[in-house]
This record gives structure tokens, C-alpha cells and sequence, in this order.
């Protein structure tokens, strides 16, 4: 059969970049690894091929001679050493997520092993992050079995040695001249096998459970932080630790409160005669009921007045910020004809926009700081 070239196999471009061909590699070699794929000799095939293409192109040195004699360049040169390097970047791309042991002839018998670590992302609104909520999760995973108690034996007699790998928990496999060992099918790398597996569990000592759990979630939270529940994952197997529950935590915009840091930012709508009078205003609040603000007279539309101690709690203290509400002048989009009289008799008698912003401007503020 002639060779194909390595280029292609990898579908990557001559000029492809290491990375670009360590990718290309990790692709191929995920989808069409034979623990993925039993039975498929063509999946093999091309597996077999990707890691030759990329124990050339995957090297420097092999790479070059390659692109300048081709296969006659890489002939004979690609065994001695080939396995070591393709063993220690299979190791690092297929990190044993399908049980591809590196072992060269070692024992990898497995152990006890800690469940995994799962991840749940909890979205609240505000007015949650604000008071803190006992929030209802609903989690799927791996728990030990109950009905065997993790042991994964219907009777109790627990395991006994795996005659296909004689306790060793992989078999050496060879592919063409490489030699691959794998973890053995029949234990699972356990190196024992029940022999009367539990019904429910189906001997694994594992079954999978949709439980709800309940969070409490402190006050003050914010997007992105996360509450760790030990031991809340998945459990381990064969007596290995529990992984844990991470609960991320995503707080939702609200359409009325926008929060920076502890400080929650609110508008207010206010009439010209109240912003120029000053007087009481009700500011509704995250937390229940309206706070009541007093407003300066003279004061100016988008002017910033804070309400102490009514925005977020911290979490991790007692500290609280403040609310900051912004005056904002609304205006009557049409007046009848009295409104209309006495707003232009006003107008007579205000000073012109220009006097009025001379008098209160932040210049005007900044100059006398600055004398
Ligand atoms: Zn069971
Ligand atoms: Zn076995």
C-alpha cells in the first residue's frame, strides 16, 4: 500500500505551525482512537497512521528531513526513538482520558480513585445576590450504590482476579511495530472482576442518581464567584474520595439596579420643582421596602446622592455599600394652558440657563478649589 503523505493524514498544511499540527494530531487521535471506536479497523487504520504522520511532523528534526526527502528521509530513522516521543506526547494529549496507559510492561493496576468534580452554574436575580437564598439544585452523578454499598457484588463476596489480565489490569497490545498497552477490557485496569454483579449498579459500585441538593447561597454574592461543596461530586471508586461540587455562581441584570462593587446604582425620576425646592422622595430599594431620601434644594438633574448602608453586603463581612441614586428631570411631554402661563412667567423670572449653569458648574466648583 503506498504511503500517503504525512501532510495529509494530519489535514494540515505544509507550512503548519507545531501547534497547528499537535492539534491537527489530538483530533484525530481522540476521534478515532480504538477505545472509541471497537470493531472499526478502519478508525485503527487511520489512528495507526496519525500517530506515524505525527511522530514525524511532530518532530523538528524528522519534520525537515521529511519535507526534503519524503519517506526515504524518515525510513529506518523513525522506530528506534519513535515510541519514547509519541509514548510522552500521547501521554500529555490523551492524559488517560480512555484508559491509553504509557506503561512500557509496568503493572498500571488501578487504585482507589476520587470521583470527579462537577461543576453547576447557578444564575440568581439581584434582589437574591442582595438578601442571600437557600437555592434548590438538581444534580446528576455518579453516587456510591446503595444496594451493594459500593462494593458492586450482588451477594457480597466482593472480587475476584481477572483472568484475562491475570491481576495485571492491562493487556500489551501490538499495532505494526508498536507495542501498546492497554487497559485490559474485561476489569477495567482493576485487575479484579466480579464475578456476580450487583443489579442496580451493574457491579461498578456506582450508579447514577439525579439528586436535588439544597445551597445556601450568603448575601453579597456576585457573578462569577463560586460555593464549594466537598464531597457533593461524584464518588470514588474503590474506596477513593468523593470529588466535590463547584457551584458557579451568575447574577442576572437587573432592569432597575446596576451594582459596582458594593455600590448599587439607581435613577430616580424627579420634577424641576422638587429638584429646585428640595424635599422627600421615596427611592424604591432591592431590599424590601423604599427608603426615603432627602433631597437638597438646588440641587441639578443627574446629581448623585447616596443612601447609606442600602446597597450590597459583602460576603465575607459586615460591610455594606451604599445606593446611589442619580436625580433625573422629567419633563411633562404636553401642559394645558394654565401649566403653560405660569411656566412662561417663570421662565421670565429664572436667570437664563447660562447664568444658572455659570453660578453651579463643576467649573465654576473646580476654580474656587483652585483658587
Ligand atoms: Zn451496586
Ligand atoms: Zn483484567
Amino acid at each position: 500500500m503506498p504511503s500517503r503523505d504525512y501532510y495529509d493524514i494530519l489535514g494540515v498544511a505544509r507550512e503548519a505551525t507545531k501547534d497547528e499540527i499537535k492539534k491537527a494530531y489530538r483530533k484525530a487521535a481522540l476521534r478515532d482512537h480504538p477505545d472509541r471506536n471497537p470493531g472499526d479497523a478502519e478508525a485503527e487504520e487511520r489512528f495507526k497512521q496519525a500517530a506515524e504522520a505525527y511522530s514525524v511532523l511532530g518532530d523538528v528534526d524528522r519534520r525537515s528531513r521529511y519535507d526534503r526527502f519524503g519517506q526515504e528521509g524518515v525510513r529506518g530513522a523513525a522506530t528506534p526513538d519513535f515510541q519514547a516521543d509519541v509514548f510522552a506526547d500521547f501521554a500529555d494529549i490523551l492524559g488517560g482520558m480512555f484508559g491509553f496507559d504509557m506503561g512500557f510492561g509496568r503493572s498500571r493496576r488501578q487504585g482507589p480513585a476520587r470521583g470527579a468534580s462537577l461543576q453547576y452554574q447557578l444564575q440568581l436575580d439581584l434582589e437574591q445576590a442582595i438578601s442571600g437564598v437557600e437555592a434548590e439544585i438538581r444534580v446528576r452523578r455518579k453516587r456510591t450504590c446503595e444496594a451493594c454499598d459500593g462494593g458492586g457484588s450482588a451477594s457480597g463476596s466482593g472480587a475476584s482476579v481477572c483472568e484475562v489480565c491475570g491481576g495485571q489490569g492491562q493487556v500489551q497490545q501490538r499495532h505494526g511495530f508498536l507495542t501498546i498497552a492497554r487497559t485490559c477490557h474485561r476489569c477495567g485496569g482493576y485487575g479484579q472482576v466480579i464475578t456476580d454483579p450487583c443489579d442496580r449498579c451493574r457491579g461498578a459500585g456506582r450508579a447514577a442518581e439525579t439528586t436535588t441538593l439544597k445551597v445556601k447561597v450568603p448575601a453579597g454574592v456576585d457573578t462569577g464567584m463560586r460555593l464549594l461543596l466537598r464531597g457533593e461530586g461524584e464518588s470514588g471508586v474503590r474506596g477513593g474520595p468523593p470529588g466535590d461540587l463547584a457551584v458557579q455562581i451568575e447574577v442576572r441584570d437587573h432592569p432597575r439596579f446596576v451594582r459596582r462593587g458594593g455600590d448599587l446604582y439607581t435613577r430616580v425620576p424627579v420634577s424641576f420643582p422638587r429638584l429646585v425646592l428640595g424635599g422627600q422622595i421615596e427611592v424604591p430599594t432591592l431590599d424590601g421596602e423604599a427608603a426615603s431620601l432627602q433631597v437638597p434644594a438646588g440641587v441639578q438633574s443627574g446629581d448623585v446622592l447616596s443612601i447609606r448602608g442600602r446597597g450590597m453586603p459583602s460576603v465575607n463581612g459586615n460591610r455594606r455599600g451604599d445606593l446611589k441614586v442619580t436625580l433625573q428631570v422629567v419633563t411633562p411631554r404636553a401642559v394645558g394652558r394654565r401649566e403653560r402661563e405660569l411656566l412662561e412667567e417663570l421662565e421670565e423670572l429664572l436667570p437664563t440657563p447660562e447664568e444658572l449653569e455659570d453660578s453651579t458648574s463643576w467649573w465654576d466648583r473646580l476654580r474656587s478649589v483652585f483658587g
